[in-house]
């Protein structure tokens, strides 16, 4: 999934307990949904469940939440066809357990559930329904196919599933494969039934219910999947069209693995953060497909069609392991944004809004976190881990082993595994040696486990620069530099000779590390970037403020204030190079105040996404940050950048 960088402000309460090793191994599930229920605002469902039973056994424990009135359930052994009596049914906060008269001897059986129900929501979480267009769609991650139907809900177990949805005569039902029938029942009620998915996890199961009225605009990809796009407004959805189309082309060409599939959904929901990768039937936010930039909307895009390789073929076997194969999708999605988005400025400034964003969830959202999750994660803890650093991360692993190896990985990982943890990922960099002591393989997963945010000091003095570590423990540190220093620096501090010209390191942010510099470093690079402001990029000018301001508000740096006099008025007085200065200038203004963002951001209640269309940029007329300050002035009774 990918949610445009939101900002929470309500703690939800964890309610998952993940399946530890379950008995039970599904082999497919036979399901069928009928909907909308109106005595009861839900669903009715039905389930056959073909299953291995690993050991003797009582009972048979399914994931459930919020599932009741089951009737009608049944066993049979498939090899003895005999039917084991059941003898209780217990409906528990997680769970629902069938237990049997008799002890059950490891073997497959088929478990009949003849009838259940379950609710409908107005939130974004299992089956839930919008008015205006009507809509019913499902939302299953990472732990909501509980809420749908009792299932084993992990992302490590994998199953075929056969869908039939009942649904009025007046709508359309599409779902994660195509429909192989439709017949009508009643005059109220048809049946769509589809054909059967791959082996896919419970959480990527969907469906969608709509009005036939809806618009529905198809083409064909060169690679024999069509997409198709449902949508209420026509600019949209043919928006949406292009941008899929091209976007399934590029990545398609790229990663260079067949898909088992035939057609993928696009269906708008209103009112919906980001987008999710169902197999074969991605939902996406309306309102990002309308308002969004071009760059967001292709991000998004293509974000959920790379996870059809990464997450939906090859699916991380816990979700311990989900920023990888978040970041991954989005190291694949990047590819697509750079290779679509001809406009140089629209590019820089999408990359700018990804370094601004992680620059606030590394000072204020969540400092010193690693990406390695609970297991027992949940969305708000996704989106503020997942994204991120982590994609600065692959960025730098690519610019050590270079892209064509990094896509070898990717389609290794798709092509021969079903599931993947980090060290079946960081495997494949063990053969790659930086040092004597240190592989590549061994360096990414020190990154990925270790918390926090590196920073060093680069001192030019005279004929010799020195480095110096500022953080603790020591990180293996990726170095891009202005002179010819070694490409990984471990140590705390290494002297090099720099007779000619200042030594300068990480400019563009190539590297995930902060770094701060001796005054006359500093004041010498603002100003160049005054005078020749386009040599950088936006995305290396907003770095350079936001380090000098961070080492400056906690008094790093000898004689700031003069250089932060100097730092405003160059923003000030060409605003049009600092989009988003409001944002990178906040240590600046806020020096004796470090909390005030802090506060706001972490327990407001009130939810945003910054950044995703283009009113939210410029330097201090952006619309994200006349929002944030409205706010900060009600609260606080001042701005807080
Ligand atoms: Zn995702």
């Amino acid at each position: 999934m990918l949610l445009p960088f939101t900002i929470f402000l309500t703690y939800s309460i964890l309610d998952s307990v993940t399946c530890k090793t379950s008995n039970i191994i599904p082999l497919t599930y036979d399901l069928l949904f009928k909907l909308p229920i109106i005595d009861f605002n839900g669903f009715s469902g039905s389930m056959v469940l073909h299953f291995n039973l690993t050991s003797l056994s009582q009972n048979i424990s399914l994931d459930s939440v919020d599932l009741h009135s089951f009737k009608n359930i049944s066993l049979i052994n498939t090899i003895d066809l005999s039917h084991p009596k059941i003898d209780s049914i217990r409906i528990l906060r997680e769970k629902v357990e069938f237990t049997f008269e008799k002890s059950l001897f490891p073997g497959q059986y088929l478990l009949t559930v003849g009838e259940y129900n379950g609710r409908i929501r107005d939130g974004s979480e299992g089956l839930f329904e919008r008015k205006s267009p009507l809509l019913y769609t499902t939302h299953l991650q990472p732990n909501f196919a509980r809420r749908l139907f009792p299932c084993i809900d992990s992302p490590a177990v994998k199953s075929i599933f056969r869908v039939s949805v009942v649904h009025p005569t007046d709508t359309v039902a599409q779902s994660n494969t195509i429909a192989m029938d439709v017949h009508i029942e009643s005059k109220e009620w048809q049946r769509t039934i589809f054909s059967a998915t791959p082996q896919i996890p419970a959480y990527l199961l969907a469906f969608s219910v709509m009005p036939d009225t809806t618009l529905q605009l198809s083409r064909q990809t060169s690679f024999g999947v069509t997409v198709r796009v449902h949508g209420a407004k026509r600019a949209t959805t043919i928006r949406v069209l292009d941008c899929a189309l091209a976007s399934f082309e590029i990545l398609a060409g790229l990663v260079d693995v067949p898909l088992p599939l035939n057609k993928i959904d696009f269906i708008l929901v209103p009112q919906y953060d980001g987008g999710m990768e169902n197999w074969g039937h991605i939902a996406i936010s309306e309102e990002l497909a309308v308002n969004g930039d071009d760059a967001h909307m292709i991000y998004l895009i293509a974000h959920e069609i790379a996870h059809h390789w990464i997450g939906n073929r090859v699916t991380v076997s816990s979700w311990q392991y989900i920023c990888l194969q978040e970041d991954l999708a989005d190291w694949l999605a990047l590819k697509a944004v750079k290779a679509l988005l001809t406009d140089e400025i629209k590019l820089q400034r999408f990359q700018l809004s990804q370094y601004v964003e992680i620059q606030l969830v590394e000072d204020f959202l969540s400092p010193n976190h690693s990406l390695l999750m609970p297991e027992e994660v949940n969305q708000e803890l996704i989106n503020r881990h997942c994204y991120l650093k982590g994609v600065v991360l692959l960025d730098t692993l690519e610019s050590v082993v270079g892209e064509q190896f990094m896509i070898s990985v990717i389609k290794s990982l798709v092509g021969s595994h079903s599931s993947f943890n980090l060290t079946t990922f960081t495997s494949y960099f063990d053969q790659i040696r930086v040092d004597r002591n240190a592989t590549v393989g061994q360096i990414y997963e020190y990154w990925f486990t270790q918390g926090g945010y590196p920073s060093i000091l680069v001192e030019n003095n005279g004929p010799s620069s020195r480095l110096q570590q500022l953080s603790k423990p020591l990180w293996p540190l990726k170095m891009t530099s202005t002179l010819s220093i070694p490409q990984f620096v471990f140590s705390e501090s290494i002297v090099f000779a720099s007779e000619t010209a200042p030594l300068l390191v990480n400019l563009n942010f190539t590297s995930f590390m902060r770094v701060n510099y001796d005054s006359m470093t500093w004041a010498a690079i603002f100003k160049y970037m005054y005078e020749e402001p386009e040599l950088f990029s936006a995305v290396g000018r907003a770095q350079l403020v936001s380090d000098f301001c961070y080492f400056y508000a906690h008094d790093n740096i000898e004689n700031g204030h003069i250089i932060k006099d100097a730092v405003m008025d160059m923003i000030y007085t060409q605003p049009k190079y600092f989009e988003l200065c409001d944002w990178n200038l906040y240590w600046c203004n806020s020096k004796s105040d470090k909390s005030l963002l802090s506060q706001i951001l972490q327990s407001l209640a009130y939810r945003f996404s910054a950044f995703d269309s283009s009113s939210d940029f410029g330097c201090k007329n952006g619309q994200a940050a006349y929002n944030l300050n409205q706010m900060c002035d009600k609260l606080f009774g001042r701005k807080c950048i």
